[in-house]
């Protein structure tokens, strides 16, 4: 595991993208990105979808997200009382990381976790983590597997 606490945002979401690049072609992996309560509000999740047709991804949502935010459906929940997945790619963006979160996705082939808290337990599970808010780390997300897809 990799926790990159750089205050160089740009470097630690690169790093990150060409780890996960090592393990497995993100360009063509199987991905869900995820988005938690630290998303802030459900209009920020277009932020997610923007990245998801980038690369094909789907996108799910912590318990928390569902239960505060009506838009956002329970269909999208991952966890114990929500879907258990296994993708190649799992990117969580503002989970926290509860263990029931955890249950449902932590055999993910490579787990990506991007946390403005560096004690969040979700960086306990994933591969790389970058600690960051999503505010600044989302936009170079964005941009880097716009490259690689390109490429
Ligand atoms: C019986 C039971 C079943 C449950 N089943 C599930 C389940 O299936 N799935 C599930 O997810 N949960 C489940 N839960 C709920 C679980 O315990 C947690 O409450 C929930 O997962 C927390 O969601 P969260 O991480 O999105 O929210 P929070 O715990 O509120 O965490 C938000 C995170 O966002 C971070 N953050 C805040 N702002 C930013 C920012 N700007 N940028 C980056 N990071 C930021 C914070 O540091 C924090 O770590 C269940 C609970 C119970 C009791």
């Amino acid at each position: 595991m990799t926790i990159n606490k750089t205050s160089d945002v740009g470097i630690a979401v690169k790093e990150a993208i060409s780890k996960a690049n090592e393990k497995l072609d993100v360009a063509e992996a199987e991905m869900i990105i995820s988005g938690g309560r630290g998303m802030g509000s459900p209009d920020n999740f277009s932020y997610l979808y923007e990245i998801s047709e980038v690369v094909g991804a789907a996108v799910g949502a912590s318990r928390a997200a569902v239960d505060t935010w009506e838009d956002i459906p329970h269909s999208m929940q991952v966890g114990q009382t929500g879907k258990t997945v296994t993708p190649k790619l799992y990117i969580a963006v503002g989970i926290s990381g509860a263990i029931q979160h955890l249950a449902g996705m932590r055999t993910s082939k490579y787990i990506v976790a991007i946390n403005k808290d560096p004690d969040a337990p979700i960086f306990g599970v994933a591969d790389y983590g970058v600690v960051s808010s999503w505010e600044d780390a989302l936009p170079v997300l964005k941009k880097e597997l716009e490259k690689l897809v390109l490429d």
